[in-house]
């Protein structure tokens, strides 16, 4: 059974890059009928919220992104301490005593010298005298996960294909800072295990953690999980734009995109499948492949998040939207106006020139001779748009635009809008009667 999870940290609101990899996540366990996972990764105590918690939660619920079961790490500290332990016993933790300004020195030192900036294993030097000495002056130590300098790491990646490390280009990584509290990466692969999770899913941009997770799995006893990267998001300047970083539900909520759009785009954004106003999940849940994502970063543009939008509210039926329209708005005039939203929101200035009252230009005499005409010719029946029109053209000769825009204008206030046939029995006959004897007055 495939088991997939979104890992957030609840640091800050989701944006496009985090919604994307959440998408994705679900879309591939949804795919394989297998199960997703909202983990929390909130062992920074400092930087993580409860807000941003209920915000992540709130977000993937407006996206429709229903997750099968949740954990949070600060509720988890107890099994990371235990797997430590025995990592601690087999000497595949160490501990450290550099402040970060020694740290940076030591990078800036090997930069400059054109070498890799490696942590260079100092600590592992220390003998139980020195660990001693630091303790009586009361400095704790982090610990840095030791990696197997025997063992390459490789992978095939799901999206980047067969991957190769040598272990002794990574810097052992820190996992534990010297208050006890963790860094995400040993607990990400405990929990990985614990859960079960088959398949990792994230940024380009873990690479390298890959590289060293893959020996904390099996330095845990673990087999580990598939894994694939995705190539990161960038804007339409072609770079990882702060904008992006910022860009979350809230303001596409604010500017009227739906979540549909963003969940059509992003599922085939960065993959070889067309991107296309799908509304059908089970449509892209089928099609979604990781095989089709390519490698070069996605490029994510506003102008083609607007259109394909635009195509979405189209295709919004009355029950999706009702809540949002305004009172008295019926499905009837719902689908008379779609057709020519741009975003649902515009669908009450549509209202109320439906309601009224509105402004119709100022027309010259032969116009409103016409208009006085027409409010003479109205009938109501069937179609009383057909009706009219149909009686005016036998009994003034006009046609085409002549004959059609005085009328939408006098009954409408617009040049343009939705087919008349659908709106003229949604204004009404007391309504149209009322546009249209204002002209007989003179
Ligand atoms: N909390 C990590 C992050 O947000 C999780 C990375 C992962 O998916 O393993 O970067």
């Amino acid at each position: 059974m495939t088991v997939t999870r979104f890992a957030p940290s609840p640091t800050g609101n989701l944006h496009v890059g985090n919604i994307r990899t959440a998408l994705h996540n679900w879309l591939l366990a949804r795919s394989a009928s297998g199960r997703f996972l909202l983990r929390i990764d909130d062992t920074d105590a400092v930087r993580s919220a409860e807000e941003y918690v209920d915000g992540i939660r709130a977000d993937l619920t407006w996206l429709g992104l229903e997750w099968d079961g949740e954990e949070r790490q600060s509720a988890r500290l107890a099994i990371y301490e235990t797997a430590f332990e025995r990592l601690r016993e087999a000497g595949r933790v160490y501990r450290c005593y550099e402040t970060a300004q020694e740290l940076d020195l030591k990078r800036k030192v090997l930069l400059g010298r054109g070498l890799p900036p490696i942590y260079d294993r100092a600590a592992l030097a220390l003998t139980e005298a020195d660990h001693a000495r630091f303790a009586a002056d009361g400095v704790a130590p982090h610990w840095r996960f030791k990696l197997d300098h025997a063992e390459p790491v490789e992978w095939v990646d799901g999206i980047r294909g067969r991957q190769h490390f040598e272990a002794a280009q990574l810097s052992d990584p820190v996992v534990r800072r010297a208050d006890g509290s963790w860094l995400y990466m040993l607990p990400s692969a405990i929990d990985d295990v614990e859960m079960g999770v088959t398949d990792v899913l994230r940024g380009e941009d873990h690479v390298s953690n890959t590289a060293a997770q893959l020996q904390m799995f099996t330095a845990l006893g673990a087999n580990p999980p598939r894994f694939a990267h995705e190539a990161l998001l960038v804007g339409n300047e072609g770079k990882l734009s702060k904008r992006l970083g910022s860009l979350g539900c809230d303001a596409f909520r604010e500017r009227g995109i739906e979540p549909q759009t963003i969940v059509a785009l992003l599922a085939r954004l960065g993959t070889s499948q067309p991107v296309e106003p799908i509304m059908d999940r089970a449509r892209l849940i089928e099609s979604f492949d990781l095989a089709t994502f390519g490698r070069a970063p996605a490029r994510f543009d506003e102008a083609e998040l607007e259109r394909l939008n635009h195509a979405i509210v189209h295709q919004l039926s009355y029950s999706e939207v009702a809540d949002r329209l305004p009172a008295g708005m019926n499905e009837r005039a719902w689908l008379a106006v779609r057709p020519n939203l741009e975003r649902v929101a515009d669908a009450a200035d549509w209202w109320r020139v439906i309601t009224g009252p509105i402004v119709a230009p100022e027309f010259g005499e032969e116009d409103r001779a016409f208009l006085a005409q027409a409010a003479d010719l109205l009938s109501w029946g069937e179609d009383p748009w057909g009706a009219l029109t149909s009686a005016l053209k036998d009994a003034t000769g006009r046609k085409g635009r002549a004959l059609f825009m005085p009328l939408r204008q006098a009954l409408t206030g617009r040049d343009h809008g939705p087919d008349m046939h659908a709106l003229l029995p949604l204004i009404g006959e007391r309504r149209a009667r009322e546009r249209l004897d204002f002209y007989r007055q003179g």
